[in-house]
């Protein structure tokens, strides 16, 4: 599991009620990564999952029927 740090803004997250790990829709690399983790009996942090701090958890959980890499664009513009 990576360190709890926003990956919007990169601050560490503090208030575990507001901010925390959001999983978004898995894309078909994103199934074959866990197939291969399961195979091989790995743990590792999921690509399709990411740390979202106060700032950002409420925006980022909104848009979790999305894929990781699209939520990214879009809060990254803001
Ligand atoms: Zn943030």
């Amino acid at each position: 599991m990576k360190p709890p740090i926003c990956c919007i803004c990169h601050d560490r997250l503090n208030d575990m009620d507001k901010s925390g790990l959001i999983y978004f829709k898995e894309t078909e690399a994103d199934k074959k990564w866990k197939k291969r983790m399961e195979d091989e009996g790995m743990v590792g942090h999921p690509p399709y999952a990411d740390w979202f701090c106060e700032k950002h958890y409420q925006e980022a959980y909104k848009l979790k029927e999305m894929t990781k890499t699209e939520v990214l664009k879009i809060l990254e513009r803001k």
